[in-house]
């Protein structure tokens, strides 16, 4: 079925993130690891884009953005 896949692409502001912890604490999925004190973007495919890791992020540090990939 030539049907568009959902795809969510994670994006980390470095220079807001304190590395907290937070949203990887609160990540159902384990897409997100830490690595030198930022918060990294490990298993992106892995992501739902159930937002919580933007809701909870208390600096604003991480934003999630849903594109649409069309096979043709
Ligand atoms: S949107 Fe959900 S699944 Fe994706 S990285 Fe954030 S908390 Fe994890
Ligand atoms: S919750 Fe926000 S500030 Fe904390 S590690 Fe994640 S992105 Fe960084």
């Amino acid at each position: 079925m030539a049907v568009g896949t959902r795809k969510f692409i994670v994006v980390v502001n470095e220079d807001w993130c304190k590395g907290c912890e937070i949203c990887v604490a609160f990540c159902p999925k384990n897409v997100l690891t830490m690595n030198k004190g930022k918060v990294k973007v490990d298993n992106p495919d892995a992501c739902t884009g159930c937002q919580l890791c933007e809701i909870y992020c208390p600096d604003f540090a991480i934003k999630v953005n849903q594109t649409e990939d069309r096979t043709s």
